[in-house]
């Protein structure tokens, strides 16, 4: 474990902590880094009280050197984060939070139709990309500022919240500027000055998991996020690439209480992208709901048929309203609320 002092800290509030330290019968050894001080705890890791050195003077957080833990922070009693999606809802709290789209913003006429019908079928955030990452560069890119604006529109009709991606660093304070939650992708979840640069600013990140990320990895991700000082980030387990064929993704559910148990960070689930087949994504909704998740994030389309991108995945406008009705159940069982 290591205590991180503030920059400005005296030399009394380190001997205080290593005063502490003494009455607790741990080790220590105090490094004098170039920026902040640390006192680094050896060994004795369960005779240390974190709350009370937490509370002493100057000290900024104690940390557990081997694991990111701004990022896995949760102490026993603690809730989950409430964290604002737009105006009117939250994420984090009792109710589940359904955020749905298209996978790209095409029209007006389409964002507009599929945004009323996500609002009418209880959900809360409109997904839907304005920049794609796609593999092949021959694919639709997305409209760009245009897509942003028509997404600003459709908040302006519904009161849905925004959930939008930002590709680069460069782009995240025009996308900051429309949308209500950044997403960060998951072929983006690697990039450190993006990280650090949705953390420079104000407004929620949605992190997608890498598909080939660990959780480890994952955790690390979120910390650059809050160490560049936005505490707001949302977990997205989106599936990730295994030998299985039969699915896009594999749709690794498990990391959903885990990250719940280690995290106070809300966590949602994209069945989408995890199993890149319609049918799949209502019975994967509902296993998400089950075990803990705060949110899905679902793609539908008025025409997947002839959607721009992710067509086979995202459901017809009456399946999500068939989805939602028949997650009730399980988020009742689940002690939560819509
Ligand atoms: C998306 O949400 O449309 C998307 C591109 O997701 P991912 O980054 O998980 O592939
Ligand atoms: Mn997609």
């Amino acid at each position: 474990m290591i205590v991180l002092m503030k920059p400005s800290c005296s030399q009394d509030q380190i001997d205080h902590v290593i005063e502490l330290l003494d009455e607790m019968g741990c080790d220590h050894c105090v490094i004098n880094g170039s920026k902040q001080q640390v006192v680094e705890v050896l060994g004795a890791r369960d005779r240390l009280d974190r709350r009370r050195l937490e509370s002493a003077p100057m000290v900024e957080r104690v940390l557990d050197k081997s694991a990111p833990t701004l990022a896995a922070d949760r102490q026993p009693g603690d809730r989950t984060r409430e964290i604002p999606l737009g105006a009117s809802a939250t994420i984090g709290g009792a109710k589940i939070a359904l955020i749905a789209g298209p996978c790209a913003v095409e029209t007006e006429s389409q964002i507009m139709e599929i945004a009323a019908a996500v609002k009418e079928a209880g959900g809360v955030g409109l997904r839907g990309g304005a920049f794609k990452p796609r593999t092949s560069p021959y694919s639709f890119q997305g409209l760009g500022e245009g897509g942003l604006e028509l997404l600003a529109l459709a908040r302006e009709k519904t009161g849905l919240a925004i959930v939008t991606e930002v590709m680069c660093c460069e782009d995240v304070e025009l996308v900051a500027r429309f949308a209500d939650v950044l997403q960060v992708g998951s072929r983006s979840m690697h990039s450190s000055p993006l990280l650090t640069a949705v953390g420079r600013q104000s407004k929620p990140v949605l992190l997608k998991r890498g598909w080939c990320a660990s959780l480890m990895e994952l955790l690390n991700a979120a910390e650059y996020i809050i160490k560049a000082g936005n505490p707001d980030v949302i977990f997205c387990e989106r599936g990730i690439r295994t030998f299985e064929t039969f699915t896009r993704n594999t749709l690794s559910l498990s990391v959903v209480p885990e990250l719940k148990r280690i995290s106070t960070l809300p966590v949602v689930v994209d069945p989408s992208h995890g199993t890149g087949r319609r049918d799949l994504v209502a019975p994967m909704s509902n296993a998400a709901v089950a075990c803990g998740a705060d949110g899905l994030l679902i793609e539908v389309h008025r025409d997947p048929d002839i959607a721009w991108s992710d067509g086979d995945q995202s459901l017809h406008l009456d399946q999500f309203r068939t989805l939602a009705a028949a997650l009730r159940p399980f988020v009742a069982a689940a002690g939560r609320e819509v």
